[in-house]
């Protein structure tokens, strides 16, 4: 038998991208899972997109992840897109099936598995979101999509906050309204599940937390975080100290990998590896 020394080549587009950890994550995995494939992290300009959507082809790349500035600019250079990604409007993953690139969204539907990993449902719930930029669509599109009765978005931004709850309307069984940040803002009464989808608090920035009154977060509350790199974000510590039931970005960063994983491989992820390779990246 002939042997075959072509590795599967997987990786991600973006710019900035010299600091993403996918990739040490995604390696650990396929070699616990003994598949020989390669993720490369890969430095991509805005406007150099379209070229190096045609290198997937070109290059018989098994897919890429899309991260800043590529999520929205990509789609045109892809053949379909799952129905998620079609509501949303972003892709954070191609997979190349022999030529055809196809593009989903697993950011919003890893964030879902980081609660349902919890036992906490988002059916019937009203949830409040901070922020409507793509983590927070992802997420929000995703929330409704699996029977969030309600949700309210809070965005510093008007045209980017209506234009969210706008899709939401249209496109979504769920309802959702818009409540624009101008200062300390308050948690809604009827908030079920909190949700910081802004970047405020991403490393370096680990002593900076969303405007928000803490006091108005009731005890029980489900509160998440995107924010994964420091995972103990001062967001999630004030909500603890008020009595909150706390889940961090951590859970959505590994999950939303190991989605891509099952996308290009077939296999299940190895997700204790991922957790662990992440956790010792970042010095947990
Ligand atoms: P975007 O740039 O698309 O959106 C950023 C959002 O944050 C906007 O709504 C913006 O408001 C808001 N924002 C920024 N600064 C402030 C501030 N000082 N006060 C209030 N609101 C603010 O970014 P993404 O949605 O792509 O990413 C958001 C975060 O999610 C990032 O930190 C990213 O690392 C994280 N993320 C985590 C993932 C995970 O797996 N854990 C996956 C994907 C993303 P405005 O519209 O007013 O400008």
């Amino acid at each position: 038998m002939s042997k075959n020394y072509r590795s599967e080549l997987v990786g991600a587009f973006g710019c900035p991208i010299d600091e993403n950890p996918t990739g040490v994550m995604e390696e650990a995995a396929f070699a616990a899972a003994g598949l020989d494939y390669r993720y490369l992290t890969i430095k991509v300009d805005k406007e150099e997109i379209e070229t190096a959507m045609k290198a997937v082809r070109a290059l018989h790349m098994r897919g890429i992840n899309l991260t800043i500035p590529h999520k929205v600019s990509a789609i045109p250079f892809v053949d379909e897109l799952s129905p998620e990604a079609q509501i949303i409007g972003a892709i954070n993953i191609v997979v190349n099936n022999n030529g055809v690139l196809w593009g989903d969204n697993t950011d919003g539907k890893g964030f879902l598995k980081s609660l349902t990993d919890r036992d906490i449902s988002v059916k019937g719930k009203t949830i409040t979101v901070l922020g409507a930029g793509g983590a927070s669509r992802a997420i929000c599109v995703v929330c409704a999509l699996q029977g969030a009765s309600r949700l309210h978005i809070i965005n510093g931004s008007v045209e980017r906050g209506s234009e969210l709850v706008a899709l939401l309307t249209e496109k979504t069984p769920a309802k959702a309204d818009l409540i624009p940040w101008e200062s300390t803002s308050a948690v809604p009464d009827d908030t079920d599940i909190l949700i910081n989808a802004t970047s405020v608090g991403l490393y370096p920035n680990v002593d900076q937390k969303p405007d928000i009154d803490y006091d108005t977060i009731k005890s029980g509350t489900v509160v998440c975080d995107v924010i994964f790199n420091d995972p103990n974000s001062l967001f999630l510590r004030e909500a603890a100290q008020r009595g909150a039931v706390t889940v961090n970005g951590l859970g959505m960063l590994v999950n939303q990998g190991a989605l891509n994983f099952k996308l290009w491989t077939g296999q299940e992820a190895p997700v204790d590896v991922m957790t662990e390779t992440l956790q010792r990246e970042f010095g947990l």
